[in-house]
């Protein structure tokens, strides 16, 4: 049986599927892979600083003007769009056998393919509040916004985006455990899991298939029902519903 066949069969089975997916999920969509060599790290190099440095709190308050530059040039795609990964997982949903997708990237597409149970571990792009007031604002705001968006009460409008030093929101990851923990299936696409929490939520899973599904080799290859090295968008595609 084919690998594309074994996938089909478990999802056919499984009614509380759980996909958990990396930046390997939106590179598809023209996003590039914030750590892999051709990514964003390589458009850093005109900063003259590391790329940690660039996107940590420590950076945002000390250099908050060249924060909004880099960020507004190199971690926002607002034209991104969702590809047949973001568009099949809206599918599993709204037919009941998904029950969450559970993300490390903060671009929103999963929402635009009209993905309603999404669990941003990393944050989104298009929520962004006053550091003051609390007020929120969208995209749009911060990226017509000349250097550093300002609220109407003179504060600073902060992407909520989980930046370096930062520390994971309690509540989303509490929920992550929760949905694994409790899934028949887990299905992780687009990362290597080598990157912290990504590794350590894959352990709550005690459910029956740990499907991956990335470019390249994982750490939990071994531990996997079915590994698929290929795209996920490539991958999904070929599963019918
Ligand atoms: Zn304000």
């Amino acid at each position: 049986m084919s690998k594309i066949n074994e996938l089909q069969e478990i999802i056919d089975y499984s009614d509380n599927i759980v996909f958990f997916g990396g930046a390997g999920v939106s590179t598809e969509s023209g996003i590039p892979d914030f750590r892999s060599e051709s990514g964003i790290f390589k458009s850093l190099e005109k900063y003259g600083d590391t790329p940690e440095n660039l996107v940590s709190h420590s950076y945002y308050l000390d250099h908050t003007e060249e924060f909004f530059e880099y960020y507004k040039d190199n971690l926002v795609f607002k034209d991104a769009k969702p590809n047949p990964a973001h568009l099949k997982l809206a599918e599993l949903e709204k037919k009941g056998k998904l029950k969450a997708i559970i993300t490390q990237n903060i671009d929103g597409l999963h929402q635009k393919a009209g993905s309603k149970e999404v669990l941003e571990l990393h944050g989104s792009i298009h929520r962004n509040y006053c550091q003051i007031c609390g007020k929120e604002y969208g995209l749009e705001y911060v990226l017509e916004s000349e250097g550093i968006p300002r609220c109407e009460c003179g504060g600073t409008v902060k992407p909520d985006v989980v930046l370096y030093e930062e520390p994971l929101n309690n509540a989303v990851l509490s929920f992550a455990t929760d949905y694994i923990s409790s899934a028949d299936t887990l299905i992780i696409g687009g990362t290597s899991l080598v990157v912290y929490p990504a590794a350590g939520l894959v352990n709550y899973f005690k459910g029956d298939n740990l499907v991956l599904i990335n470019k390249s080799e994982t750490p939990y290859d071994r531990l996997a029902t079915l590994v698929i090295n290929d795209a996920i968008g490539e991958t999904l595609s070929q599963i019918k519903i």
